[in-house]
């Protein structure tokens, strides 16, 4: 363990944290009032071990902590971060916003300018409902699926997630996986029973869930990349395949957005699909319902469900689905949201892109000089390094297979060199217009230090 500096003592001493195990008062005193320490599980580094100080602010690409640690962030609050932290433009405009009045519980004309950018982006978005969460956004679209179909059964994939709403609470990976619990106590059998689950990108299983029960299935949700076990690429024909089995059948496809809308590309996943079709010749496939959320409220809460028209419609005061919001569509996150996905132009996914495939590339290429066995799980800008397999998965039982202990010694020796990973095997690594060739290649050669070596929580 590096010895600290006096800089770093003395702002220890400053929080009343004297030493490192000064980090152990910090974290019992968060414990003591809030449970486990964290306002989200994943936050308490379960995964990987050791005690995380808080956060004290974030730059550009760099997030420091309060003993005044920094890091290159690979988090970037878990993909919300696309434009890079604290950006001017960004902030600029949350202060306009700020001072015009916090919240007013009445429509402004900065929701409907959000909501017609989503729809410029993303034709398949044809009306826009903002909420604040993407558990509100699946779950709203799950009620107006069973309201439009007036059936009750949903099918979700083992290993992607769509948030804590009850529904959508089994086998839903990432934070329950890290966690090491399969599904939530606290959902009724009543409820899991509308939920059935299938193995991502099984074709066999999809078919003759349709066949045996498809009268019965009022939608299929999915993530339109699935990057809460790892980043997994979709199987060509897959999401295809749901669209034609939905249409069929008269059930409801909902593409979750939340994590890869406005970031694995310019529209998305569905968007790197369709381009992939039209390339190849093939007729797009369109969703009928999609949910947004993190890079639309730019790192404040704003989340969206949206989709076709006469689906939307059905949502009050037009339709008899009831969905409502205190503070939906509030007018600073707006702001946030809007100034973001202004930035978001072709310039920007380019230089994402760019970025995305270098880190991925040299950090690949290091730990195969290291002899650490891994494979890349990509999709568009998305990414993420599963250690201990050959191929990349496809199914969750596939991504269980990773070296999860490896990644606690990759994830600590990285911290060590300055690089925030995210604190979990089972989660996408973020990039953002901040992380530059320089940021790139400090991250590689902290790869490079780590080596494939044990490396143990401080
Ligand atoms: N859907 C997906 C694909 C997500 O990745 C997430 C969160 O990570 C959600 C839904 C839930 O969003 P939120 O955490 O804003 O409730």
């Amino acid at each position: 363990m590096k010895p600290i500096s006096s800089q770093l003592k003395t702002k220890m001493n400053r929080l009343g944290l004297r030493t490192l195990r000064g980090e152990k008062a910090w974290e019992e005193r968060a414990a003591d009032v809030m449970p486990g320490g964290v306002n989200s599980p994943v936050r308490a580094w379960n995964g990987v071990g050791g005690h995380p100080l808080p956060i004290a602010s974030a730059k550009g690409a760099m997030i420091t902590d309060a003993a005044g640690r920094e890091f290159i962030d690979l988090v970037d609050s878990w993909g919300a971060g696309i434009v890079g932290h604290a950006h001017p433009q960004v902030v600029s405009a949350v202060r306009a916003a700020a001072s015009n009045g916090l919240s007013f519980g009445a429509t402004t004309e900065a929701e409907v300018e959000l909501a017609e950018e989503i729809r410029a982006r993303y034709a398949p978005a044809q009306k826009v409902r903002l909420v604040s969460t993407g558990t509100e956004a699946t779950m709203t679209a799950l009620r107006i699926a069973r309201a439009a179909t007036g059936r009750d059964v949903i099918v979700k994939f083992a290993g992607c997630y769509h948030g804590h709403s009850d529904a959508l609470l089994v086998a839903a990976g990432s934070g329950l996986a890290t966690s090491g619990v399969p599904d939530s106590a606290g959902v009724t059998a009543g409820v899991a029973k509308d939920t059935m689950v299938l193995p991502y990108g099984d074709v066999d299983a999809l078919t003759d869930a349709f066949a045996e029960h498809g009268s019965r299935i009022a939608a299929v949700i999915v993530e339109a990349v699935p990057a809460n076990m790892g980043v997994v690429s979709p199987p060509e024909g897959f999401h295809r395949l749901i669209s034609q089995l939905c249409r069929n059948e008269g059930a409801v496809m909902i593409l979750d957005e939340v994590l890869s809308g406005f970031r694995a590309g310019p529209a998305g996943g569905w968007g790197l699909e369709r381009d992939a079709d039209v390339a190849a010749g093939h007729e797009p496939w369109s969703p009928d319902l999609v949910t947004f959320g993190k890079v639309i409220g730019g790192g404040l809460p704003v989340a969206s469900v949206a989709g076709r028209a006469d689906l939307m419609d059905l949502l009050a005061p037009v339709g008899a689905v009831y969905q409502a919001g205190t503070l939906s569509g509030n007018p600073v996150a707006v702001a946030a949201g809007l100034a973001t996905m202004r930035l978001l132009d072709d310039d920007a996914y380019a230089r994402l892109d760019k970025v995305s495939a270098l880190l991925r590339k040299g950090v690949s290429e290091q730990l195969h000089a290291a002899g650490v066995p891994h494979a890349v799980g990509r999709a568009g800008t998305l990414f993420s390094i599963f250690l201990g397999l050959s191929e990349p998965p496809i199914t969750f039982d596939e991504v269980s297979d990773q070296d999860a202990l490896r990644y606690s010694d990759m994830f600590h020796s990285l911290r060590s060199s300055g690089v925030a990973l995210p604190p979990s095997a089972y989660e996408a690594w973020f990039v953002s217009l901040a992380h530059t060739e320089a940021h790139v290649d400090r991250v590689i050669d902290a790869v490079k230090t780590w080596g494939g070596r044990e490396a143990k929580a401080p």
